[in-house]
C-alpha cells in the first residue's frame, strides 16, 4: 500500500481507495472494480460522506429482515472482499447468513482466491464454487450455488448489478442492496436500498444485529412492516439536492443571476 499521511484531509477516502487497489493487486478484485469504486466515491461526496438518518433506518430494517430470514445469504464480490472482509464474516456470523462469492467478471481462480481470503479472516463455509444453479441472466452473476443464493429467501447484495437485483426480486426474494447511487437500477429495484458506503454500512449493521439479536420475532416483523423504501430513496435524492444547493448558495450568487 502507498504511504498516506494521516493528516491528509482525504485520509480515509485514500486509505479506502488503496484497499481496492490492493484487492486488484492480489487478484481478488477485478480491474473494473476500480471504476465501480470511483462511481461510489462520487456519490459519497454528494451525500456528505456520512450515514444519513434514513440510511440508518434502512440498515435497521435490513438487519431485522436478515434476523427473521429462514435462508439468509450475503453475496460477496471483489470490492466488498477487499474493503470489508472481517466485517462481512462478523455480520454473517451474527445473522446466521451464508456467505457466497458471486462475481460479474467470474473466474474460478478469483472465486477460490476470495473464498480463501474470507476463510483467512475467520469465515467457516463460504459458498460460490459449486455454481450448480443458474439465474435468468446472461453474465457471470447468473452462476450461483443451489443451496446458497438460489434458495435464499433474504439476500444482502452489497454493490450489486442492477440486472441481477431485478432478477432476484422477480424470484420473490427480499433483496437488501448497499449502493451509494440512489439512481442505480439496483437501488431502484431492491426491497431495501441502503444508500451508504459499505465501509460504514456493514459496521453499522453489525451493531444493529448485536442490539436486535435477542429481540422477539414479532417486534422484528413490526420493524420490517413499517419500513418504507420509497421514503429512503427519495430522501437520498433530496439529500444530494440539498448538498448541491447549499454549496451553490455558499458561493453567494443568487439563482438565475446568469447571462
Ligand atoms: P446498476 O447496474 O445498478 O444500474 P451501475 O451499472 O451504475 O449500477 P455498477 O458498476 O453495476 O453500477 O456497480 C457499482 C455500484 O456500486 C455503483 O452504483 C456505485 O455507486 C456503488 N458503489 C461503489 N463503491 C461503493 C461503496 N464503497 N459503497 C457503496 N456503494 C458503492
Ligand atoms: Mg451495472
Amino acid at each position: 500500500m502507498s504511504r498516506i499521511p494521516p493528516d491528509h484531509p482525504r485520509y480515509l477516502s485514500l486509505v479506502t481507495r488503496d484497499k481496492v487497489v490492493e484487492g486488484v493487486k492480489i487478484g481478488i478484485t477485478d480491474i473494473h472494480g476500480l471504476i465501480a469504486h470511483g462511481r461510489g466515491e462520487t456519490f459519497d461526496y454528494l451525500i456528505g460522506e456520512k450515514t444519513t438518518d434514513m440510511a440508518a433506518y434502512a440498515q435497521r430494517a435490513a438487519v431485522a429482515m436478515l434476523l427473521l430470514a429462514k435462508r439468509p445469504v450475503i453475496s460477496v464480490n471483489g470490492n466488498t472482499a477487499a474493503l470489508v472482509p472481517d466485517e462481512l464474516v462478523t455480520l454473517a456470523d451474527i445473522t446466521r447468513a451464508k456467505l457466497e462469492v458471486n462475481l460479474f467478471h467470474r473466474s474460478e481462480a478469483r472465486i477460490h482466491k476470495i473464498i480463501r481470503h474470507l476463510k483467512s479472516r475467520g469465515a467457516g463455509v463460504v459458498l460460490g464454487h459449486k455454481g450448480d444453479a443458474r439465474l435468468d441472466l446472461s453474465h457471470g452473476r447468473a452462476i450461483v450455488d443451489k443451496d446458497g443464493i438460489y434458495s435464499a429467501d433474504v439476500m444482502l447484495v452489497p454493490l450489486e448489478d442492477g440486472d441481477r437485483c431485478q432478477t432476484l426480486v422477480n424470484m420473490d426474494k427480499k433483496v437488501i442492496a448497499i449502493d451509494l447511487n440512489p439512481l442505480s437500477r439496483t437501488s431502484l429495484s431492491a426491497t431495501v436500498s441502503i444508500v451508504d458506503n459499505i465501509i460504514r454500512s456493514i459496521p453499522n449493521m453489525i451493531q444493529f444485529a448485536r442490539d436486535m439479536k435477542e429481540v422477539e420475532p414479532y417486534r422484528l416483523q413490526k420493524v420490517v412492516d413499517l419500513y418504507d423504501n420509497r421514503k429512503v430513496l427519495s430522501s437520498a435524492m433530496y439529500e444530494i439536492n440539498e448538498t448541491l444547493k447549499n454549496e451553490a448558495v455558499r458561493q453567494g450568487i443568487p439563482w438565475n443571476n446568469f447571462p
